[in-house]
């Protein structure tokens, strides 16, 4: 029977890691059967040469670990990818190591690039995971706030939170949770300074193709003098409405990936082999199509449904540019806080959402919400009904 003199106790950094939120949000919504728009999992249908490719390769027998880096033909397809849509050119051979998500990417990456009190620059509001990993890797996190209400880059903010310690920024463009864009003079600044402190940049592009109002997506590893110090990671999670199978990638200098394939084979050996196939015919076969615009538009029209939704409501939305999500302002549903204005918007419609101060420092976003619109045109309509009737 373990006493309060115990050994037997959770590490020192588990309770700042765990975020419940999400997830209890999720749970209850299930419990009172509500439309859940908290959760960024895109329950739209794959396309079937995606599932296709996959089937097949399970009954051809790829069901075996892959090389540690990936399948050949998926690496193949990603540098394909990579230079005619991101304008970079890497090695299929040497510098492309296909992950476990693009969780998996940054993961590994922050392992084999960075130490242990390493300051690590995040944009505010923030993805929570990379804050979350940060912090599991002893890493430090520095907040960095995107100015109001449009979510610029501001420079001066950025430039006084660099300090001897800090080692790299993450940027995530397009951004969960407010959708911002990552204009080219604002990629400039950062690499600049990146250049000039001699800084690692870790990108997270997984909803580069969700774009919108003309939007254009820039990758930061493209400008001069980035290729080198820039982790560029996307994956297939959201392209291809494939959350579950756990393909991501990433591109660094041949200098880089190998140390960071080792930690990626440590704690997930590799993504799923079937899977692999079954995202690299994807790659293939829809680059010639128009799957990628007709994504985006039809996206962009579900982004524009949902906001008129929650302007009807008197939630004013912040208008994405890409990804999924959108945060809205919820000062006038009942709570505290943001938790509780969640729990008030689920219980009163029977919408989830998550709380706005989920990607924001303590004390702040406590006005928001984040609503997610990769959902089916059915659930889609009804949350829209339901958010109207609050
Ligand atoms: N990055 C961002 C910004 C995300 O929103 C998500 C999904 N919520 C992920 C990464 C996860 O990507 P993957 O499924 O490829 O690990």
């Amino acid at each position: 029977m373990p006493t309060t003199s115990s050994q037997l106790h959770l590490s020192k950094i588990a309770p700042v890691v765990i975020q419940s939120e999400i997830r209890a949000m999720s749970v209850e919504c299930d419990r009172i059967g509500g439309i859940n728009l908290a959760q960024g999992i895109c329950d739209t249908e794959l396309p079937d040469v995606v599932a296709k490719g996959a089937v097949d390769a399970i009954h051809n027998g790829f069901n075996i670990y892959t090389r540690l880096d990936g399948i050949e033909p998926l690496r193949e397809a990603i540098a394909a990818k990579l230079q005619s849509y991101n304008h970079l050119v890497f090695d299929p051979g040497s510098e492309i190591l296909v992950t476990s998500g693009a969780t998996g990417a940054l993961y590994a990456s922050l392992l084999a690039l960075l130490d242990p009190g390493a300051e690590v620059i995040v944009f505010e509001p923030f993805y929570g995971y990379h804050v979350s990993t940060l912090l599991s890797l002893r890493m430090r996190p520095v907040i960095v706030p995107l100015a109001h209400p449009d979510w610029q880059l501001d420079l001066d903010a950025l430039r006084s939170a660099l300090t001897p310690s800090t080692r790299a920024i993450i940027v995530n463009t397009p951004s969960n949770p407010c959708g911002k864009v990552f204009g080219r003079n604002e990629l400039e600044a950062i690499a600049e300074l990146a250049i000039d402190r001699d800084l690692f940049v870790f990108t997270d592009e997984i909803y580069e193709y969700f774009l919108f109002d003309g939007a254009e997506h820039l990758s930061l590893g493209a400008l001069p003098g980035m290729r080198d110090r820039t982790i560029t990671i996307s994956g297939l999670s959201k392209t291809f409405s494939i959350t579950g199978w756990r393909v991501g990638y990433l591109a660094a200098s041949s200098r880089w990936i190998s140390a960071i394939g080792y930690f990626h084979d440590l704690t997930y050996i590799c993504s799923p082999a079937p899977l692999q196939f079954g995202a690299a015919l994807g790659l293939r076969q829809l680059a010639q199509s128009d799957f990628y615009t007709s994504l985006a538009s039809s996206y962009e029209a579900k982004r524009d449904q949902l906001c008129a939704a929650l302007t009807d409501a008197g939630l004013p939305p912040y208008l994405p540019q890409g990804a999924y999500y959108v945060l809205a302002d919820a000062t006038r549903v009942g709570g505290a806080n943001a938790s509780e204005r969640a729990r008030t918007l689920l219980r009163e419609t029977g919408v989830a959402a998550v709380p706005g101060s989920a990607f924001f420092r303590p004390g702040h976003g406590d006005h928001l919400l984040r609503f997610c619109f990769g959902k089916r045109p059915a659930d889609l309509d009804r949350a829209c009904e339901l958010l109207r009737g609050l």
